[in-house]
């Protein structure tokens, strides 16, 4: 990729025209290149943060990886960023599932593409560390038999680790409601490895299955516990209409010890990804109540996102458990996020 261009040459060659979407950090618009007509994302960040760089730079190496989304020219000042990406026009992950008729099968096969993108990151150390369904990104092919094709998004959170060394937590990254379990205990802070973005795999295996987040509690600090318990649901009323593979798969991420939690070669050899035929299958789009609770999930985004950028005080929230939640440890630092 060449090297940035001026900020308010941006205007001069693109048109926006509509809303994409929303994150933490950045504005999203879909826009057309004025010469070419050509439709593209253009990634707005306020300021320019080191974050930017790092998403830009990975992009950028991996670019031929057709699995991540590709970045064409960056524009900046010192106030602002905008990426230029390829426009993935499908839509979140989550968004599809309410809407488009997938199989138990179409889902096994966007959670295989998933995994081999990992695989690749995590062979060159890097670990994405916001691995949700919001960030996967699905391209209009989902006609069929074409099978569903994806995008990962969001790299502003990613680390390399050094000499594939453990990283540090400090500050805390991710949306809560993904944070693995060594994420959230305090009693080593080199940490981050790449089994954490495997634990984000299955979260978001269980959340595209089910329309249900596995640790979503009715507090920030029950969600905390419940994942320093481990404490999911993986029952025949929720799991019933899917294969025991998928069950199992899920059973093998969502494991308390790093080391024992699958890894993305792993996963890309578990029968649930590896078999071709899949006998038992449910059909989407969920069903209507399974949806809503999943948009208010996902309006629960909003304290999340407070969260993760909130200086947790990890021992206190380490000490929560099923008998000794302590919600002022948690309300006392969601408020003062805010001050
Ligand atoms: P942030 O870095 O602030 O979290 P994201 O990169 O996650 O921002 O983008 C926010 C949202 O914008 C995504 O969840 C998605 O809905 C939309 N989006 C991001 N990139 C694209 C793209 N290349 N094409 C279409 N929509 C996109």
């Amino acid at each position: 990729m060449k090297e940035a261009k001026e900020r308010h040459l941006f205007e001069e060659h693109y048109q926006i025209c509509g809303l994409l979407g929303r994150g933490r950090f950045a504005t999203v618009y879909k826009c057309m290149h004025k010469e070419t007509k050509q439709y593209f994302a253009a990634k707005i960040v306020q300021k320019q943060h080191p974050r930017v760089d790092m998403e830009a730079s990975i992009l950028n190496s991996f670019r031929h990886n057709k699995n991540i989304v590709s970045l064409y020219e960056v524009y900046q000042d010192s106030r602002e960023s905008v990426l230029i990406l390829e426009l993935v026009p499908g839509g979140e992950l989550l968004y599809i599932l309410g809407t488009v008729i997938l199989t138990e099968y179409d889902m096994t096969h966007v959670i295989k593409l998933l995994c081999s993108t990992l695989y690749c990151l995590h062979y060159k150390h890097i670990v994405h560390m916001d691995i949700k369904p919001e960030n996967i990104l699905i391209c209009n092919t989902l006609h069929k038999p074409a099978k569903p094709a994806m995008r990962l998004v969001d790299f502003g959170f990613a680390r390399v680790l050094q000499n594939n060394r453990p990283g540090n937590i400090e500050p805390i990254r991710g949306t809560p409601e993904f944070l693995a379990p060594e994420m959230l205990r305090c009693d080593d802070l080199d940490v981050v490895t790449t089994a954490v973005d495997m634990w984000c795999v299955g979260v978001t295996t269980y959340i595209t299955l089910t329309g249900i987040s596995p640790f979503q509690g009715e507090t920030a600090c029950e969600t905390v516990a419940r994942i320093l318990h481990c404490d999911y649901y993986l029952g025949d009323d929720l799991f019933g209409g899917y294969s025991r593979d998928a069950v199992d798969f899920i059973s093998k991420l969502l494991v308390p010890s790093p080391r024992a939690r699958m890894t993305a070669a792993e996963c890309l050899s578990h029968p649930w990804l590896s078999k071709k035929k899949r006998s038992k299958q449910r059909q989407y789009p969920l069903s209507q109540h399974v949806l809503s609770s999943v948009r208010a999930a996902l309006s629960e985004r909003v304290i999340s996102d407070s969260m993760s950028m909130l200086k947790l005080n990890l021992r206190e929230l380490s000490q929560c458990s099923e008998s000794n939640i302590k919600p002022s440890t948690i309300d006392r630092n969601y408020k003062s996020s805010y001050k």
